[in-house]
């Protein structure tokens, strides 16, 4: 199939507007590819609702120094998510530095304003961040950004948006979606009472073609699961988000006793060779597949069935768009296993989409009534945790097959992405091993308890863990192809390779190995200290002095989930003076429940000591939501009772230590 002539590659933006006739431009910053889904719907909906010469356009591949070149009557819109704590996604972050962080007034196009403190007087933008109020820095990204294009002169139109990925992403997305069109209708000039007119069929975004079988031999290549071809031929490639490398898994641990019903894996990724280098405190990214049961599932359903190997390429219906969500030729069954998120909940808005290509009267107004119905909505799908074969099969009936066009699902489902674990050895100690500790996930949704959800990375681990260790798993437990095509992802000697790329990360050790650190990691929170520990212990080896290093551990009972428990001392014993690890116990018989911020208070004169007296660096890692805040608040209270400090000011020491650099985080949720 002839695949459309591309635009040549321009940092431009507003020329390529002007050559590809496009008036409203969707800068993304993300990280996952929710903000980069966000856009590319906004966009859609801007043509096909309102009418509007829409493009997408990936924050870092722009030289945003031009936004004062942007023409009056065109409008920015900006999809940001905050990332971590309060920063940028990885591919906003020059942006960022440039707009946001940087000391000076950022330096456009020219410097011939006629106001020179508000360059950006031309540029009209929308906003729309992404956040999780789990962490302290809610929407900070967007709000900056937001303040400062204000300050420089630009116009918003409409209210900032904002969605909360703790509650509901997608809702608060809709609500604000009506509201924003309105004033973006008012600025260009079109009556919003009428657009109704403007919709017609849907508009495809994405062309699917089949390949013939003889057609496919002749491919130079074909794509089973690789991110994008590696970018260097005969110098080394770089391994990143866009190229994960597939790395042997030398050894996997099972950590909890095998009486526990839950696992956690230790796992040691062979680096050697590959040039890959990482730092203690950094995180390691695994690109999982999805299970085998939920393709064949989708599938079936979808009546593919019969042709899942046939081969396929996409292409953007807008010749303007040279983004592709993941690379062809491919195969189906690669797209629905390594390229789709198929497992996680599919958007309401997708839901609503499919109920014309319902098989019958009955299931399309289940479809187009699931798809309007928040609250239906949440409770069967979004808080179940449904994946889109589920819903549908739950829908439709066995038996039953809808054929979704392939390019709509591909247009609609977001690209699986990797999972990030904190790496949990120290590179001085493991210079070409990357250890992690991951807890299995599986759980039942309180609004479907007969349902069982598997986490998808987590069990795609396990059953390497499994196949290394000659284990056999449950029958019921979801089954991964880890073998990938034609077995490249397993090693002669019978090893598995996961792809995966290194994330460096701010979580560092103090540059003086003799400043005294204070961890609190419970659960697999305490994965990037037993990295920290083995650094200090290589340095004290090497005969550099280190300070006391003191781990706030927790789990739930000693004989269970006591993690590396038979490590701990010998690493200790290396390190300086008062080093040791203090445990919380949460459900040992006949122990009182206690939590690692407990014995912060038991302990709380040697805390205040090592980080006051002392000068010491405090870290915590784990749990977000509730943990990581409650020991926040405890060591305010610690500043208080032990440092005399009022509320007011323990609270701002604690900051002041945040903003030093003295107090850091490593949370998920
Ligand atoms: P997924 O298929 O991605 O499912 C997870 C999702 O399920 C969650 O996002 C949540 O929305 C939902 N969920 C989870 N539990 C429930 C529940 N009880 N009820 C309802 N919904 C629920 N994990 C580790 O084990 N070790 C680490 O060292 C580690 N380090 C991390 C470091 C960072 C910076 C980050 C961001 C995360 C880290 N994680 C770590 C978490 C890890 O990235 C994955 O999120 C986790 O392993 C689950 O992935 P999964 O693919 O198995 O589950
Ligand atoms: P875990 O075994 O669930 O918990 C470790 C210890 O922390 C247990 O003793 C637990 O006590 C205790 N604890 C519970 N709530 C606490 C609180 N508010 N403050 C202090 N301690 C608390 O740990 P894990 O399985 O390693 O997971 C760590 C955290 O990461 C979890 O809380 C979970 O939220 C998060 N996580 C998320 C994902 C994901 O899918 N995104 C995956 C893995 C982990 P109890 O006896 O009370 O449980």
């Amino acid at each position: 199939p002839a695949v459309a002539k591309k635009p040549g590659k321009t940092r431009n933006f507003v020329q390529k507007m002007k050559q590809t006739d496009k008036t409203v431009i969707f800068f993304y910053g993300s990280q996952t590819g929710t903000a980069e889904d966000y856009a590319s719907r906004l966009a859609k909906e801007g043509s096909q609702m309102y009418g509007l010469k829409t493009m997408t356009a990936d924050l870092e591949e722009y030289n945003m120094n031009l936004l004062d070149t942007l023409p009056e009557d065109h409008l920015a819109f900006f999809v940001l998510a905050t990332y971590g704590e309060g920063e940028p996604t990885d591919n906003a972050v020059e942006f960022w530095e440039h707009l946001v962080t940087g000391e000076d007034l950022p330096e456009f196009s020219t410097d011939d304003y006629q106001d020179p403190e508000r360059p950006l007087s031309n540029l009209h933008f929308v906003m729309f961040g992404l956040g999780n109020k789990t962490y302290e820095h809610y929407n900070s990204v967007c709000r900056k950004v937001d303040e400062k294009l204000s300050n420089l002169g630009a116009t918003r139109i409409g209210e900032r948006g904002e969605g909360d990925d703790d509650g509901s992403l997608e809702e608060d997305f809709l609500s604000w979606k009506d509201n924003m069109w309105k004033a973006v209708c008012d600025f260009v000039g079109i009556d919003f009472s009428a657009v109704g007119s403007l919709s017609g069929p849907r508009q495809a975004t994405y062309k699917v073609v089949e390949y013939t079988p003889e057609e496919a031999k002749q491919l130079a290549k074909i794509f089973y699961g690789e991110h994008y071809e590696n970018k260097a031929v005969g110098s080394r490639p770089t391994y990143d988000a866009k190229n994960p490398y597939s790395a042997p898994i030398s050894v996997s641990r099972e950590l909890f006793a095998a009486s526990a019903d839950r696992h956690c894996l230790h796992m040691e990724i062979d680096i050697a060779g590959s040039g890959i280098t990482y730092q203690t405190g950094d995180h390691i990214a695994i690109w999982p597949v999805n299970a085998e049961d939920q393709v064949l599932k989708l599938a079936s359903i979808m009546n593919l069935s019969a042709k899942l190997d046939a081969v396929v390429t996409v292409s953007n219906t807008d010749p303007a768009s040279t983004k592709l969500p993941f690379p062809v030729p491919t195969t189906y069954r690669t797209i629905l296993r390594n390229y789709l998120d198929i497992t996680a909940p599919p958007s309401r808005a997708f839901i609503g989409q499919l109920a014309p290509f319902a098989p019958n009267e009955t299931s399309s107004q289940a479809l187009a009534k699931l798809g309007e119905d928040k609250e239906a909505f949440r409770l069967q799908v979004a808080d179940t945790r449904r994946s889109v074969a589920t819903v549908l099969e739950k829908l439709l009936g066995h038996d039953q097959i809808i054929e979704i066009p392939f390019d709509l699902l591909i247009e609609s489902v977001p690209r699986l992405q990797a999972r990030y674990y904190s790496i949990s050895s120290s590179p001085k100690a493991h210079p070409t091993s990357i250890h992690l500790t991951a807890v299995v996930l599986d759980y039942q949704p309180a609004t479907a308890p007969e349902e069982t959800v598997y986490g998808l990375a987590t069990n795609y681990l396990h059953v390497c863990h499994a196949h290394l260790n000659n284990n056999a798993l449950g029958a019921s437990l979801p089954v991964y192809d880890i073998s990938g095509p034609q077995g490249a992802l397993l090693t002669a000697d019978g090893h598995v390779k996961v792809p995966m790329h290194v994330r460096h990360s701010n979580f560092k050790l103090p540059r003086n190995s003799a400043v005294p650190v204070v961890m609190v990691g419970p659960g697999t929170g305490v994965a990037p200290f037993r990295g920290f520990i083995q650094d200090r212990a290589q340095d004290a080896k090497s005969g550099k002095k280190t300070g006391a290093t003191v781990l706030f551990f927790g789990c739930r009972r000693e004989d269970e989930d006591y993690l590396y428990k038979d490590e701990w001392d010998g690493l200790m014993a290396q390190l300086g003076e008062g080093s040791r690890v203090i445990t919380a116990l949460s459900r040992q018989p006949g122990v009182p429940k206690t939590y690692v911020q407990h014995c912060m208070t038991e302990h709380k004169e040697l805390v205040w000591d090592l980080i006051h007296a002392q000068g010491g660096y405090f870290y915590v890692c784990g749990d977000a939501k509730n943990m990581a805040r409650e020991v926040n608040h405890r060591l305010v209270e610690i500043a208080m009772e032990c440092g005399g400090l009022t509320e007011d000011k323990a609270t701002n020491y604690v900051k002041d230590l945040r903003s030093k650099g003295r107090y850091e985080e490593d949370v998920w949720s």
